[in-house]
């Protein structure tokens, strides 16, 4: 007997993920079909990076052209595709809400990465070499997400995520979420940057308050901080705005983003201020990869498409729709977030005993890609091109699970059993 994927997964992949539900082999749109042809609807985007739905012709196209090209020089040369997506993430991030466009001043510089970890930890060394020694401390916020590696394991504010691992580097300081008088009784003389999510992810998809934002901004300018903002999850147009720090009309020393700039290819950046960028200097940080022809390639034509699009008003409009949708179907107590990125707080009554985890799975075995983003809440987050049709398909879905109990997936079932 030919071994499943389960099987072969399980024989040759580490444990770190769990053992993964489903085989997924091709998708278009905001379908995806798996290994037996089941169709499911994604509102989950592989954790919110292909924010243009899946095998976007324009990508494949771009990619497919850049594959015949040129693939890899390194960055001991210019290659041409990366200095447009330099250009046009510099113009996005520097451009305010409505009419109050351009309010960093002058333009600032781009350091491409290839992944989020990988940008936040680029930062925190620029932050460092910014201030020099003495002033390396970073606090962040509690329940925060900022990566895997050591460094942004550090600044993650979870503890028991960081005990495994110890000793992590130290120099990292944690304060409670949207509580500005929590940071401000963090600081310390050594303490040089502020590093925040604009909503918060992972910790369970809580948007920061304008006025903390503000008031953190206020902070750093008062103590010569560098507030670095992490757009990872919630930058390119997914809440709303261009990126999640726009909503507060604050503009930051440093930016991260990732997951949505190359609609799944590999691609990070890091924006900073020309003051704070002119810390790096030749030899200080580097990657082999980073910004390469094909990422690039990728994340040039994604950004042609969410501008020509006009991405954060799909995002506004189509998050307003999910929204009202979801708050009229029974067992949904609440619903938060920006745009299209939603956390679902299911009631206790309609969880019935089960977590958002567990009805996450449920959702899946019937055609739905959502995530447990807390024990009792779901993460949604579709992509900006979905339709109206798609959003109540979906929301259809998510109703059925959450009124048939017995819809309950213990997970024994190892693939999409929906027909
Ligand atoms: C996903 C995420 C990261 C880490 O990005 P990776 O590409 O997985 O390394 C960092 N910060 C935030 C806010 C994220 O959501």
């Amino acid at each position: 007997m030919t071994a499943t994927p389960t099987e072969r997964w399980s024989d040759v992949l580490m444990g770190n993920y769990g053992v993964p539900p489903v085989t997924f082999v091709r998708g278009s749109g905001t379908e995806l079909f798996d290994d037996a042809g089941n169709r499911y609807l994604d509102f989950l985007c592989g954790l919110a990076v292909t924010g243009l739905g899946h095998a976007h012709p324009r990508v494949a196209a771009a990619l497919a052209d850049q594959a015949s090209t040129l693939l890899h020089v390194s960055n001991l040369f210019i290659t041409e595709p990366q200095l447009e997506v330099a250009e046009r993430l510099d113009r996005l991030i520097r451009s305010g809400t409505g009419s109050e466009a351009n309010p960093a001043g002058g333009s600032g510089r781009i350091l491409f990465q290839n992944s989020g970890a990988e940008a936040n930890e680029a930062a925190l060394k620029l932050a460092r070499k910014f201030h020099g020694r003495g002033r390396h401390g970073v606090v962040a916020a509690f329940r925060s997400f900022h990566g895997r590696t050591m460094a942004t394991l550090a600044a993650t504010g979870q503890p028991e995520k960081h005990e495994p691992f110890q000793p992590i580097p130290e120099g990292f300081r944690h304060a409670a979420w949207n509580d500005l008088a929590a940071v401000e009784a963090a600081l310390a003389p050594e303490v040089g940057a502020i590093l925040l999510e604009p909503l918060q992810g992972e910790g369970g998809v809580n948007p920061a308050d304008t006025a903390f934002l503000q008031g953190v901004r206020r902070l750093c300018d008062e103590r010569g901080m560098l507030l670095i903002i992490d757009e990872v999850q919630t930058g390119l147009g997914r809440t709303g705005e261009w990126f999640g720090f726009q909503h507060a009309g604050i503009v930051p020393d440093v930016v991260t983003m990732a997951k949505g700039l190359g609609n799944g290819v590999p691609i990070g950046a890091v924006w900073a201020t020309a003051d704070v960028a002119a810390a790096f200097g030749p030899g200080d940080h580097g990657s082999t990869f980073a910004g390469q022809p094909l990422a690039a390639a990728g994340a040039r034509e994604v950004l042609r498409i969410m501008e020509e699009m006009d991405a954060p008003r799909k995002a506004r409009e189509r998050g307003a729709e999910l929204t009202v949708l979801l708050e009229a179907i029974p067992g949904v107590s609440s619903v938060r977030g920006l745009g299209l990125l939603l956390g679902v707080e299911l009631d206790p009554a309609a969880l019935v005993g089960r977590t958002a985890g567990e009805v996450a799975r449920a959702c899946l075995a019937a055609g739905l890609v959502v995530n447990g983003v807390t024990p009792t809440a779901l993460r949604l987050a579709p992509p900006m091109t979905i339709s109206s049709d798609e959003l109540v398909e979906g929301v259809g879905i998510l109703a059925g699970v959450l009124a048939d109990g017995s819809a309950f997936d213990d997970g024994t079932t190892e693939s999409g059993g929906h027909s």
